[in-house]
């Protein structure tokens, strides 16, 4: 039985993990990157340091790259040769948008190689384990060929489309929502903190808060996708009151604003657009279109 092999360009604490996953398997991992000392630990366990990007790409129909962005990508394959390319199945596993995903698609044919796009949800920590999931899209025979190589990064791979773009996008739908919410909590933190209380204070009251999410979650998918904005549950005209109370809440404690004004101002928006008696979940039609 041949032994499975792949390269791994990019050693950041992604990449890294990585590495240390297929090393786990009993992979043979060719790696590269630009400070190479950032292999010294893989090289240790038994991966090979190769001292070009060309021959990185010679040494395995599978490269792995984990990059912080596609600029980062072009900037260490563009070099490259157009023999090393060729042939290549490049499994990027950096974050960029679906747009860069489609044109990295397209650089990619253009040189006889071929782009999987990834979308990684887990943090270095979870790389290698079991319940840990990644999105891709592209060619679903090369998805489906490599599939166990890709099981090896994360557990779960949820396959979404031959687009390229697809798994960049649902992996910037996820994005937004966590960083939006992860900020949402230091803002929560902050006030709290104006007010005496630490992290740990309410740390049970913000959990019950993130875990209440889920309901709504549910409950407003279907009735947006039906088209239903009543204001039967909720309406508007309260929820921007709401937040207007939120907004002076922060500003009473002199801490930043900038969080609850940008959703105050939406919801203004919102009723200056005539939906002060319809849910807030109206609101999702007034995101439709960039900001006026
Ligand atoms: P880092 O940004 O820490 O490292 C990425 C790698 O990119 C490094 O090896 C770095 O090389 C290399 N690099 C950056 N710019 C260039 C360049 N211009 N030329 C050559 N090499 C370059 O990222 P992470 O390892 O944390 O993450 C990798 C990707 O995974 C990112 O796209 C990130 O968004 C995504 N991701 C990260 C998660 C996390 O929790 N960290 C979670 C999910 C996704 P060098 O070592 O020489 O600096």
């Amino acid at each position: 039985i041949e032994k499975s092999s792949v390269t791994v360009v990019g050693l950041g604490p992604m990449g890294r993990a990585m590495a240390a996953a297929f090393l786990d398997r009993g992979y043979d991992v060719t790696l590269w990157n630009r400070t190479a000392s950032r292999a010294d630990e893989l090289v240790a366990r038994g991966a090979v340091f190769a001292p070009t990007v060309d021959d990185a790409l010679a040494a395995n129909e599978v490269v792995v790259l984990s990059l912080t962005d596609y600029t980062a990508m072009y900037d260490v394959l563009e070099p490259a040769t157009a023999r090393a390319l060729a042939g290549r199945i490049l499994v990027n596993l950096s974050s960029d948008t679906p747009e860069r995903a489609r044109a990295a698609a397209r650089w990619a044919a253009e040189r006889g190689a071929v782009h999987l796009t990834g979308g990684v949800t887990v943090s270095p920590a979870g790389i290698g384990q079991p319940d840990s999931s990644t999105f891709y899209s592209g060619p679903r025979e090369v998805f489906e060929e490599h599939r166990s190589l890709l099981e090896v990064v994360t557990g779960h791979v949820a396959y979404q489309g031959e687009d390229p773009g697809l798994a960049a996008l649902l992996y910037q739908l996820g994005m937004v929502m966590f960083w939006t919410s992860m900020v949402s909590y230091w803002q929560a933190i902050a006030l709290a903190r104006a007010n005496g209380l630490t992290a740990a204070d309410i740390l049970p009251h913000a959990v019950d808060t993130a875990n209440s999410l889920t309901g709504f979650f549910a409950f407003y998918a279907e009735r947006i996708d039906a088209g239903n904005h009543l204001g039967d549950v909720d309406r508007l005209a309260m929820g921007a009151a709401s937040v207007e109370h939120v907004l002076h809440t922060f500003a009473d404690s002199g801490v930043d604003t900038a969080l609850p004004a940008a959703v105050a101002d939406l919801f203004r928006r919102g009723m200056d657009a005539g939906h002060a008696t319809d849910s807030f979940s109206s609101l999702v039609e007034l995101m439709r279109t960039p900001t006026a």
